[in-house]
């Protein structure tokens, strides 16, 4: 079966031949790599963003990029169009790290993004760093991107703890696009752990029975370089899930790669 890990960070230079390596020993075809966090300047962000170039270029079929901005630096707009242009980024990570995605100075950034129909990886949910960034993270805040509809969003970890919050967003924007058929359905759920062991096969099943699997995608929080054996970890802790909630063939194929093929496409 076709697996796409749809969450994985970069920590430092890699090579991509070792990844895919890598990959292939775990079973997964293909990767979304996340360019490495920059929160305030320009220069290094774009730096970053080269690096992370560098490596999905080596292996464009198996590695895919998504390109972290921060939308308060000045300057950032036109950087995140270029990764999604010129660079080749599938698309966009961010983190909303001491700023609320819903705040008036970020319209223009959403706004460029709206016209580029970007796709965006949100992490949502507990932020294990960025000081006290966690109360930015909160799924609802999301709900912002309902005036921006060429966009659509992932929101990671299940939003963990605030699982339950962030299908009240899928079915807020799932209802948008009942009542509006040209507004399209805008949100997914990445289901890279964050969830502790007592809560996952509860929070697993809940989000298929809200929103199907067909707005769920595969992802482990693995980073590169490395063995990729958390990657595996999680694969495998997953599959187990799977059959314990006895999801079909069909199901768990479109949640370990369908999902996120057609949200973060390779090439762009
Ligand atoms: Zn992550």
């Amino acid at each position: 079966m076709r697996i796409v890990d749809c969450h994985v960070h970069t920590k430092g230079p890699a090579s991509a031949a070792e990844i895919v390596k890598r990959m292939d020993a775990n079973g997964v075809d293909r990767m979304l790599v996340i360019s490495q966090c920059e929160r305030v300047s320009l220069a290094k962000t774009r730096e970053n963003l080269l690096a992370t170039k560098k490596l999905f270029d080596e292996a464009p079929d198996r590695i895919s990029g998504l390109a972290w901005v921060t939308p308060t630096i000045d300057g950032i707009i036109d950087l995140a169009a270029e990764a999604l242009g010129e660079m080749g980024f599938v698309g966009i990570k961010i983190i909303p790290d001491h700023f609320f995605v819903y705040e008036e100075r970020l319209e223009p950034f959403w706004a460029k993004l709206d016209e580029l129909r970007a796709a965006i990886l949100f992490h949502t949910g507990i932020l294990y760093g960025h000081e006290d960034g966690s109360r930015f993270c909160k799924p609802l805040y999301l709900e912002k991107m309902f005036y921006y509809p060429n966009i659509r969003f992932a929101m990671a970890h299940i939003s963990w703890p605030w699982c339950e919050e962030s299908l009240a967003v899928m079915g807020r924007m799932r209802s948008a696009h009942r009542s509006d058929p040209d507004h399209p359905y805008q949100s997914y759920i990445d289901i890279t752990p964050g969830t502790p062991p007592h809560i996952r096969k509860q929070a697993l099943t809940n989000a298929i029975d809200f929103c199907g699997s067909e707005r769920i995608m595969f992802g482990s929080d693995d980073c590169v370089p490395s063995d990729l054996s958390y990657q595996r970890e999680v694969l495998e802790g997953d599959l187990k899930l799977f059959d314990e909630i006895a999801l079909d063939e069909q199901q768990q194929a479109r949640i370990l790669a369908g999902t996120a093929d057609e949200v973060f496409p390779p090439g762009g």
